[in-house]
């Protein structure tokens, strides 16, 4: 994963449509969400607060396995339905 830099550098990645998006917002677990590039729950939102971008969803995976905690309990994948993600 690597830290999106700005809101613009956000919404490039999200038009571009390729890759996974971690909200690190602060707050507990609902505030702590991991979308695919092309959630459309992204389409205002902001950097900061911080966000993190990987290509590859495994990727994705093992960085926030190791630097945020367990799935569910530390932060969640979008479940936002028909918003283009893993709802
Ligand atoms: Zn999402």
């Amino acid at each position: 994963m690597e830290p999106i830099a700005n809101t613009e550098d956000l919404q490039a990645k999200r038009a571009a449509g390729e890759g996974y998006i971690y909200n690190d917002d602060q707050g507990g677990v609902e505030m702590h969400v991991f979308h695919r590039a092309t959630c459309t729950t992204l389409a205002l939102a902001k950097v900061p607060p911080r966000k993190w971008f990987s290509l590859d969803l495994q990727d994705a995976l093992n960085w926030l396995h190791a630097y945020r905690g367990q799935e569910d309990v530390n932060w969640h994948r979008c479940d936002t339905q028909n918003s283009q993600c893993f709802g």
